[in-house]
């Protein structure tokens, strides 16, 4: 009988995260101060997030960074993730391709982000923390960092998209549950939200203006802390766990990706499961392939501009080189609310210039029809957002039927979407659109 999934035990779980940083070719550009312009250092990053995360977001010398006994501990709970081959997607599929997928929605969590949550609040408490504040889209985020603080004993306010926390109520239920406060944004809470609102009464949110209010929350509240669910290095760092196991389970099933794909939203899942391929790339001059799945309507990757922008919609937060729309690009009100932000992170960014990897745009009808093939076949509803990979998968897989090519394929399955079932029940009823941009739309934004 063919073996369909691959665990690892409690003692071959990765001990220590891989920092891509270390074997760049071309390292990242210095991130700079808002104000002075000057390159940041860990101390001005540490005023608002938890120092030990700063040391880790510089740090481009050590590729290997222990993981703390801590959060090795609640690792446990959940991981090793299966990595699982998807025999019945490929016989729809009618594709001679391998493919295989990184099952990171089973954790009761229910997506990626608790990988990097744990870390987070673990550093945040060493240093004396009481609480930790944050922005979530979706809620995923939002809901893993509620509970990794309760977790390590940290009160978390969050500061949920508003449009987010319309179409996904019960994320906002989880978040509480775990004994987040949570805040819809733009808020009347912040100056931020404030400016936010007095310029655009009817702002539905997005990821920068919640980023916008949950930073001002961290400056201006003693002992609190600020933490982020993507897009910065140390986030992609902690995610590193996936990629991580996932090379040891391909080894179980005998096989190398010639094919590594996962969503972007920021870039941790995709970094979390492509760096630690990606290093035998740059090492050993392995020529495995790195896509990065991102929604048509928001398409820094593929029609985004290389340069320094902010991470956030007020500008409160350090400039970053990166792929980006502008700061105040509103990404349209598409389903896969992680995916709606208007940079890539800083890493990705610098190997997407330097032709390491590359984008694909997928538009939001595709991605759900991709869905539901998925579930159909391997029996798992995902998540809109990774629905974005399993459409760039299957194009893949397709090609591979034109060609008679036996391509291994990974990718990851970064979230489940059972409490996305409003977007499916629009999907199945025809209720849904394709939001497409024009170049001058994003040259707006860009100017
Ligand atoms: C947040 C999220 C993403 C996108 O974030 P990345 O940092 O790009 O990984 C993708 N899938 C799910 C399920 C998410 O929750």
């Amino acid at each position: 009988m063919k073996q369909k999934r691959y665990l690892l035990t409690e003692q071959e779980l990765p001990t220590a995260w891989y920092n891509i940083q270390a074997d760049m070719p071309v390292k990242p550009l210095p991130l700079i101060h808002p104000t002075t312009h000057e390159p940041l250092s860990v101390d001005d990053l540490a005023q608002i997030f938890p120092r030990e995360c700063c040391v880790q977001e510089l740090d481009t010398q050590h590729a290997w960074i222990p993981i703390p006994d801590a959060v090795a501990d609640k690792y446990r709970y959940y991981r090793s993730t299966p990595l699982v081959r998807a025999y019945a997607l490929e016989e729809a599929l009618h594709t001679p391709a391998h493919i295989y997928f990184k099952n990171e929605s089973v954790n009761p969590l229910g997506s990626h982000k608790v990988n990097s949550a744990l870390a987070q609040c673990y550093y945040a408490k060493e240093e004396g923390t009481t609480n930790v504040t944050t922005e979530t889209g979706a809620g995923q985020w939002g809901a893993a960092l509620s509970y990794a603080a309760t977790v390590f004993g940290l009160e978390a306010a969050v500061y949920q998209v508003k449009v987010s926390m319309r179409q996904k109520p019960y994320r906002s239920s989880i978040m509480r549950t775990f004994g987040a406060a949570v805040t819809g944004s733009p808020s009347m809470s912040t100056r931020a939200g404030k400016d936010i609102i007095t310029r655009d009464a009817h702002h539905p949110g997005s990821l920068a203006t919640a980023i916008s209010e949950a930073v001002e929350l961290a400056q201006t509240t003693p002992g609190c802390k600020y933490t982020l669910g993507s897009v910065l290095n140390h986030v992609a760092l902690h995610q590193t766990v996936i990629g991580l196991e996932a090379e040891k389970q391909m080894a179980l099933a005998g096989e190398y990706p010639d094919v590594v794909v996962a969503c972007f939203g920021g870039g941790s899942n995709f970094g979390g499961l492509a760096f630690p391929f990606m290093r035998h790339n740059i090492l050993e001059g392995r020529t495995t392939e790195y896509i990065a799945a991102e929604p048509a309507s928001c398409p820094k990757l593929t029609r985004g501009q290389f340069r320094y922008d902010f991470g956030d919609e007020a500008g409160y937060t350090p400039l970053l080189p990166m792929y980006t729309l502008g700061h105040t690009f509103k990404p349209a009100n598409i389903h896969a609310g992680g995916l709606r932000y208007h940079g890539a992170g800083v890493i990705v960014s610098q190997l997407l210039k330097d032709g390491l990897m590359h984008g694909v745009d997928i538009p939001q009808l595709k991605s759900f029809e991709a869905a539901l093939l998925f579930a159909r076949t391997e029996g798992i509803i995902p998540a809109p957002e990774s629905s974005h990979a399993i459409a760039a998968v299957a194009d893949i897989a397709r090609q591979c039927r034109q060609t008679g090519e036996e391509k291994v394929i990974l990718f990851t399955l970064s979230g489940h979407g059972l409490l996305d079932m409003t977007a499916y029940e629009q999907y199945l009823n025809g209720d849904l659109i394709d939001y497409t941009l024009s170049d001058e739309e994003i040259a707006l934004t860009l100017k």
